[in-house]
Parts: structure tokens; C-alpha cells; sequence
């Protein structure tokens, strides 16, 4: 366990980490099988990848979990394995960050809609993360990323399961926000920026953001930490963007944005009150890099 998340925000920004699915394609992933397969079989490609990340100046690494609930796991034949996978994606994890890297043990989206959208309850639910988060904690995560939230309800069972099952294990909270013709931001479930974080912030999200989206540009995202930060009444708070907005090219998705563009972009977080910057699709160990030096730029 490193020295308090919490209490180092206050001193100085801190730079999460990049993609971790385009990492493991370039390593010979196929498409459509189950990378977290490779915090088992092949920990040394997960090792080298989050070492880039540190190398690269992140303080904060992700696990590879994302679709670590035994629902998601499911889809690929491995339901029974989420303890195994989940715990060895931290202790990976942990082994590359190092004495002064914290880990988050990362939450995606469980797979489908909570009632009455979907068939799953909000009990059933608790128990997918909390048997998931157990394990992101017992292999040595010191907090939980629940990410690339649409609906508040499944975010704020995923702040209930850890602090079930970990209470003294801080939970952040992301979610994926999209731009409406009207040019307003919200999740693809339509809540609001407001809606979204007051809700994760009131059921103990000890910080609150953004990472993903659909279609935002670097300068969405400025324009959307001014209002999360807004919103989050001094609860710090995380954007990781992508590298800008994706185009499609030959039927693949493209993201351009330059590490430098990224830089430029991290600033302008920062002098809108965010604390942790990082970097979601598309987004390199040099695009980190670049993020990480500017954010040395700034020591308060
Ligand atoms: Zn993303």
C-alpha cells in the first residue's frame, strides 16, 4: 500500500495511464478473445505494459479488469474465473507500479442494463462487483476505478460493493459522456454531467470524472471538466480522454490527436480544476508521456 491517494491529490496533479486494449492488440491479442486471460498466461506481455506506463511518468496504473465481473467473464467461457484473473491483474499490476505507483483496480460496466432495461437486479449486481472487487483488493489494488459509466445506478452499486467488502479502499468513479445536438453532455443513458457525479459523490465516490466518451474532441473535454468540476463541489476529479475525436479509416477507428495536443490539453484540465489527468482510447505510453511531463510543469 503506497502513502495516501487522497492526501498526495492535494499536493500536486497526478497522470493516470493510457489504453490498455490497443497495448494488448499490438502484442497479438485477437480480436473479440479475453485479454485478461494474459494476467495469467502471459503476465510478463501485462508486466511490460504497465511498465511503459510508469516509465512513461504515470503515478497511476489501471489493472487489466475491465470486463473482470463473472457476467462479462461469461461471454468467453471463463464465469468461474473472476477471483484468479481479477486477483492476478492486481498483483501484475502492483509488481510494475513499483514502491511510489498506485494501483487501481479497474470496474468496467458489468455487461448489460439493471432492470427494468435488463434482466439483472441491483442486488444481484453488488454481488458480481463485490466478488470482483475482493479480488482487485486482495492482489494488492489501492483503489477502485469503476469506469465508462452510463447509468448512475450501476456506478453507485459499484461504490457500494467496495466499500462493502474494502471500506478503507478509496473508490473513484468515471463515466462516458457524449455531446448532445444541443451541446449538451451526457451519458448515453441521458443523465446529465450534475445528475451523474452528485450521484456517485452521495454514495461515496471519493473522486469523480470522466474518462472515454463518444465523439469528443480535447476541446469537449476542457468544456466538460469545467462542468464536472462544477459540479463535484471540491471532490477532486479525473479526466481521461481519448486522443481526440475518432475518425474511421479503411473500416478501423482512428484516433489522431498527437502527444503534444495532449500535453496542451492536460494544461487546460489542470486550469479547470482537475486533479488527475490520463488518457483512455487511443492513447500510447507516448501520449502519457507528453501528458506527464506537463503536468511536472505544475507543482501545486
Ligand atoms: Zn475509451
Amino acid at each position: 500500500m503506497q502513502t495516501d491517494l487522497l492526501s498526495n491529490l492535494t499536493a500536486r496533479p497526478l497522470c493516470c495511464d493510457g489504453a490498455m486494449g490497443t497495448q494488448l492488440l499490438a502484442r497479438g491479442l485477437a480480436g473479440g478473445a479475453c485479454g485478461m486471460l494474459w494476467n495469467v498466461d502471459r503476465p510478463a506481455d501485462i508486466r511490460a505494459i504497465h511498465a511503459a506506463y510508469r516509465r512513461a511518468g504515470c503515478d497511476l496504473i489501471t489493472t487489466n479488469s475491465f470486463g473482470g465481473s463473472a457476467f462479462a467473464l461469461a461471454r468467453h467461457g471463463l464465469g468461474d474465473r473472476v477471483d484468479d484473473l481479477n486477483r492476478a491483474a492486481a498483483q501484475v499490476a502492483r509488481q510494475a507500479a513499483g514502491e511510489t505507483g498506485w494501483v487501481l483496480g479497474d470496474v468496467g460496466p458489468f455487461g448489460d442494463f439493471l432492470e427494468p432495461l435488463g434482466d439483472t437486479t441491483a442486488d444481484e449486481l453488488l454481488d458480481l462487483f463485490r466478488a470482483q472487487i475482493g479480488a482487485l483488493v486482495a492482489g494488492g489494488a489501492d483503489a477502485i476505478l469503476v469506469e465508462t459509466m452510463s447509468d448512475p445506478a450501476e456506478a453507485i452499486v459499484g461504490v457500494e460493493a467496495a466499500r462493502s467488502c474494502c471500506p478503507d479502499v478509496p473508490v473513484i468513479v468515471t463515466y462516458a459522456f457524449q455531446k448532445t445536438a444541443a451541446g449538451e453532455f451526457c451519458t448515453m443513458m441521458g443523465t446529465g454531467v450534475r445528475e451523474a457525479i452528485h450521484r456517485a459523490i452521495d454514495a461515496g465516490a471519493r473522486i469523480a470524472g470522466a474518462n472515454c466518451g463518444t465523439s469528443l474532441d480535447l476541446e469537449d473535454y476542457v468544456e466538460l471538466a469545467r462542468q464536472i468540476v462544477g459540479a463535484a463541489g471540491g471532490t477532486p476529479v479525473i479526466i481521461q480522454p481519448n486522443a481526440g475525436s475518432p475518425r474511421m479509416e479503411g473500416g478501423r477507428t482512428v484516433y489522431s490527436a498527437t502527444p503534444e495536443e495532449m500535453a496542451a490539453a492536460a494544461l487546460r484540465l489542470l486550469d479547470a480544476g482537475v486533479r488527475i489527468v490520463g488518457g483512455c482510447c487511443g492513447t500510447t505510453p507516448d501520449h502519457l508521456a507528453a501528458i506527464g511531463s506537463a503536468l511536472k510543469t505544475r507543482t501545486t
